[in-house]
C-alpha cells in the first residue's frame, strides 16, 4: 500500500525547484522511515540527481556541509535540509571515511549504499515511493535487514553493526538473522571506528526505548571492542539479598526504570545523555570491588568511587565534552550517597554537609539516578529505600526554600571583605573562606556578615 507522506512545504518547494531545473529529487533514509512509522523525522534529507555545483546555482542560501561527499544544505526558513548527490559509495577502508565517492545519475545505486532496507526508501510527490529492497515489507515485520549481502555491509563500514542495535533499540525491531550472524561475525571490524562515531550510536541506543539492546550488544561481541566495561558487568553476578540480577542485568533494569521518571521524560535531550550514561556506568566498578563474606554473600564496598575512576576513562576514550564527563562521574561517584546519611545524629545538619560536598545543581540529577536504581534492585527494599529518598529530597527542597548557605558562593561575606580585615590574597583567604562555609553548613544562622567577620576576625587574631 502506497503510504502518505506528510513532507514540510519547504522540502517539498526543494524537491519543485530541483525537477523544474530538470534533475531528480527526493525526500530518502529516516525521514521516509521515520513517516511511514507515524513517527516525526528529525530532518529531511534530500537526495537528487544535480551535483553540488548544480544545487548552489539553484538556491540562494546554502552550506558547503560536505562538498566532497556531495552535501550541500539549502537553508529555507532558518532550516537545514541536507541535499546529496547520488552517489555510490567506495570501499571504507579505514573504517571510517569511505575513501572515495563516485557520483552517479541512478538513484537505485545511491539506494543500494544505504545501510538498511528500512533506511533505503526514497519519496516524492510526483513518483511517491521508491522502495527496491522491500523497506515496507520490513516495517511491516519489524525488521532491520542490510541491504544485501551482510557480511559485505558490514565489511564496508562495521558502525553499521551499532546502527542495527542502536535502530533495534529506537523501534522496536528485531534484527533479521543473517544481518545479526554478520553482525557477530564482523564485530572486531569496530576496532578501526572511530570514538565520535561510536558515541553517537551508542547514546542514541541507550536513549532508545529498549535499552535492553545492550545486551545483545553485548551477545554479539559489539561491546567487547567498544565497551569492554560492559562485558565485565554482563560476566559479574551479584550473590546479595539487595540484588536479583547480576551487574549487567541490573544496569538494563535501572535504564528502562530510568525512562519511566518524570523527571527523564521532561529532560532535554542533553540531560537524557546524562542520565542514560550515569546508569549504564554506575555500577562498572563493581566487579573490581567485590568481595565474598564466610556466608557466601557478595559486597561491593567502595564501589562508587571505582565506578566513578572507570566512568571518566570511558567517557574521555569516547570522546565527550568534558562538561559532560564531569557531571557523569560526579553523579557516578555519589550514586549511593544516601547511605552517608543513615548514622546522621543531626540529619539536617548532615544533609547540608553532603549537598555542599556535591553541588547543589547536580542534586535534581541524583534523586532520579537513585529512584530509577532502587526500582532496578530487590524489590523487597523497594519501600525503604524510597523512603530514605524521598527524606533526603524533602531536606534538600527545606535548603532550596529557606535559601540555606551551601556554598562559598552563598557566604554572607566575600574575598574582599576578608582582605579589608587584613587577609592576604592567596590560599590563605581560600581556607578561610572553606572554614566560614563549615561554620555555616554547621549552623545556618551563622551565615551573617557580622557573625562571619567575628570569626574571620578572631581566626587572624589567633594565628
Ligand atoms: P536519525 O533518525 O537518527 O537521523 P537516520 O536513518 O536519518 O536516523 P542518519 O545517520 O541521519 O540516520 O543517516 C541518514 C541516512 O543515510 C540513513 O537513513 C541511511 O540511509 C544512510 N546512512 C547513514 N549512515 C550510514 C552508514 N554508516 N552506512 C550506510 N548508510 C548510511
Ligand atoms: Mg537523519
Amino acid at each position: 500500500m502506497e503510504p502518505v507522506i506528510q513532507m514540510p512545504a519547504d522540502a517539498v518547494r526543494i524537491i519543485e525547484k530541483l525537477e523544474q531545473a530538470g534533475y531528480e529529487a527526493y525526500a530518502v533514509g529516516g525521514c521516509v522511515r521515520d513517516s511511514v512509522l507515524g513517527r516525526e523525522p528529525e530532518d529531511w534529507d534530500i537526495t537528487t540527481s544535480a551535483s553540488p555545483e548544480q544545487v548552489k546555482a539553484i538556491f540562494p542560501r546554502t552550506i558547503d556541509t560536505g562538498i566532497e561527499h556531495g552535501t550541500v544544505t539549502v537553508m529555507e526558513h532558518h532550516v537545514g535540509y541536507e541535499v546529496t548527490t547520488y552517489r555510490v559509495d567506495g570501499r571504507y577502508e579505514d573504517g571510517r571515511h569511505p575513501s572515495s565517492v563516485t557520483f552517479t545519475r541512478n538513484l537505485d545505486e545511491d539506494l543500494l549504499r544505504r545501510d538498511f532496507t528500512i533506511n533505503a526508501m526514497a519519496y516524492n510527490p510526483h513518483t511517491g515511493l521508491v522502495d527496491r529492497y522491500d523497506g515496507m515489507g520490513d516495517l511491516a515485520r519489524k525488521c532491520i535487514r542490510c541491504v544485501g549481502v551482510p557480511e559485505e555491509r558490514f565489511a564496508e563500514d562495521a558502525l553499521r553493526i551499532l546502527r542495527a542495535l542502536r535502530f533495534a533499540s529506537q523501534l522496536g525491531f528485531e534484527i533479521e538473522e543473517h544481518t545479526l550472524a554478520a553482525m557477530k561475525k564482523l564485530a572486531p571490524r569496530l576496532e578501526a571506528v572511530s570514538a565520535e562515531r561510536v558515541r553517537v550510536e551508542l547514546v542514541k541506543l541507550l536513549a532508545g526505548e529498549h535499552p535492553e539492546l545492550m545486551i545483545t550488544a553485548y551477545e554479539t561481541g559489539a561491546t567487547s571492542i567498544v565497551l569492554p566495561e560492559w562485558d565485565v558487568m554482563m560476566e559479574t553476578e551479584q550473590k546479595n539479598p539487595h540484588h536479583l540480577y547480576g551487574v549487567g542485568v541490573h544496569t538494563v533494569k535501572t535504564l528502562l526504570a530510568m525512562h519511566e521518571e518524570p523527571a527523564y521524560l521532561a529532560a532535554d535531550e542533553h540531560e537524557r545523555m546524562v542520565y542514560d550514561m550515569t546508569m549504564l556506568l554506575h555500577d562498572a566498578g563493581k566487579p573490581e570491588s567485590r568481595t565474598t563474606d564466610k556466608h557466601g554473600k557478595q559486597h561491593f564496598k567502595g564501589h562508587p568511587k571505582a565506578s566513578a575512576e572507570i566512568a571518566r576513562k570511558v567517557l574521555r576514550r569516547l570522546k565527550f565534552d568534558n562538561e559532560t564527563t564531569d557531571l557523569v562521574t560526579a553523579l557516578v561517584l555519589y550514586h549511593d550517597c544516601r547511605f552517608d546519611l543513615v548514622k546522621a545524629v543531626d540529619y539536617p545538619k548532615a544533609v547540608r554537609h553532603l549537598v555542599s560536598k556535591i553541588g547543589k545543581d547536580r542534586m535534581k540529577y541524583l534523586f532520579t539516578i537513585q529512584r530509577a536504581d532502587i526500582r532496578g534492585q530487590h524489590p523487597d527494599y523497594f519501600e525503604v529505600s524510597m523512603r530514605e529518598v524521598d527524606r533526603f529530597e524533602r531536606e534538600f527542597e527545606r535548603i532550596l526554600e529557606k535559601e540555606q548557605c551551601v556554598s562559598i558562593r552563598d557566604l554572607a561575606v566575600d574575598g574582599k571583605v576578608l582582605i579589608s580585615l587584613g587577609y592576604q590574597t592567596g590560599p590563605e583567604l581560600g581556607e578561610a573562606l572553606k572554614r566560614l562555609l563549615e561554620v555555616v553548613l554547621d549552623n545556618p544562622e551563622a551565615n551573617t556578615r557580622e557573625t562571619l567577620m567575628r570569626y574571620a576576625t578572631e581566626w587572624l587574631a589567633a594565628e
